[in-house]
């Protein structure tokens, strides 16, 4: 039942082999700094890292080395498919499709909304059809899940014609990881599947809140891009979308270098001015550097105040599951979150959050309803799950 997993981005490739239905992962591993003198391969197998150089490689050369790599562990053959990453899927896909050309198609008209993303994605698929003719390839969108969203969550007050004339809305991202802890936490918490709330706080690099009604996203942080919603390492999250033209007529420079600085040059790097690594902020604010300290009072404020928003299109609450590396492993960042929510009826459980860490998952507060915990993601297992139900199908 082993499925290969890709993740193709500008200059790495994510890979795994896992088979779902145990489920258990086989291997799985990074070749990264493409196209760099210093590229590499590095894997991890039954907890042991392993790594070969594979300098200047590029995707295609990557993908062939992992294949290699694949035949080496005897893990190639006998794929019951391919699940790819793709990151925006447009108002096009509202699951996840096996690839046909029409899909490609689809994927590629998408462009213009992913363009950092989708062409990388794109790259993946077509070198793993090539190198695995006849084996089911499947497309796992990071915006499908959030299809399901009414339009009053989708729909910006802008001009109304920017959405059907440029795509403008909406779309929300991280969908696989949203979809995956809601479910999980369902079963842990004891929520009945067919009526249940709970928000997500997918908190890695990047970072985004969703709204789970029922098993669906019905709204969600980030929007036309990654860039809307909470605080992240180094994007600003939503601000007064009038800073860019004024600060590029204060600094004489073009808007788009200004945006480029609201991606990459602000949130937890721009406020502490040291890093966009939270732990690096951790450490740096508990030894009393002052805007480390704001950074991290900055990132849970708003952090709080997007949950609690959330509750609006749910109505109610049941349950607040953290993930990703800093929801999976900060106890600082849950224990400001969850005390800011005390009005909602959160009451911390302390030594329950200093507990969790990442692979660990369990309840942080002490009422069971509602209920914040800790839900360690695991997207590479949903495209992996995605792709044999689909090749189960067809
Ligand atoms: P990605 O979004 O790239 O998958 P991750 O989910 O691995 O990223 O999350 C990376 C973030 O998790 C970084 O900000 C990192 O500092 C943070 N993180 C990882 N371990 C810890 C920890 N022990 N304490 C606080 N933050 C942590």
């Amino acid at each position: 039942m082993n499925v290969l997993v890709l993740n193709c981005g500008s200059s790495s490739a994510k890979f795994a082999v896992i088979d779902p239905s145990v489920p258990r992962e086989h291997v799985s591993g990074i070749a990264q700094r493409l196209g760099a003198p210093e590229a590499t391969l590095d894997w991890k197998i039954n907890g042991t890292k392993e790594s070969r150089r594979i300098a200047g490689a590029w995707h295609d050369a990557a993908l062939r080395a992992v294949v290699a790599l694949l035949r080496d562990l005897g893990l190639a053959d006998d794929l019951v498919g391919i699940g790819h990453r793709v990151v925006h899927g447009g108002s096009k896909f509202s699951g996840s499709m096996a690839i046909t050309p029409e899909v490609i198609s689809k994927i590629e008209e998408c462009i213009p909304l992913g363009p950092l993303h989708n062409p990388s994605n794109l790259v993946g698929i077509r070198i793993a059809q090539e190198l695995f003719p006849g084996t089911l390839q499947v497309g796992v969108f990071d915006t499908a899940f959030h299809q399901t969203m009414p339009p009053v969550a989708f729909t910006y007050p802008v001009p109304y014609e920017w959405q059907s004339a440029h795509g403008v809305r909406r779309y929300g991202f991280h969908g696989t990881s949203h979809r995956y802890v809601a479910r999980q936490a369902l079963v842990q918490a004891g929520l009945p599947a067919d009526d249940h709330a709970i928000v997500t706080a997918h908190l890695g690099n990047g970072c985004s809140c969703t709204a789970v009604r029922n098993g669906r996203s019905v709204d969600t942080t980030m929007g036309l891009t990654p860039l809307e919603g909470v605080m992240m390492g180094t994007r600003s999250g939503s601000v007064d979308p009038a800073i860019i033209g004024h600060v590029a007529a204060a600094l004489g420079q073009p808007e788009a270098k200004i945006l480029d600085a609201l991606n990459k040059k602000s949130g937890l790097l721009g406020v502490s001015g040291l890093s966009n690594d939270m732990r690096a902020v951790e450490e740096a604010a508990a030894g009393g550097h002052a805007r480390a300290q704001l950074a991290h009072d900055i990132f849970c404020y708003v952090l709080a105040k997007a949950i609690a928003a959330l509750v609006v299109p749910l109505g109610r609450l049941d349950a607040l599951v953290f993930t990703g590396g800093i929801g999976e492993n900060s106890a600082a960042v849950r224990a400001a979150v969850v005390g800011r929510l005390r009005f909602l009826g959160l009451v911390l459980d302390a030594a329950a959050n200093a507990q969790h860490g990442r692979g660990q998952h369990g309840r942080i507060t002490v009422e069971t309803r509602p209920q914040a915990l800790v839900v360690p993601t695991n997207e590479e297992l949903m495209i992996a799950m995605d792709t044999s139900e689909i090749g189960q199908q067809a």
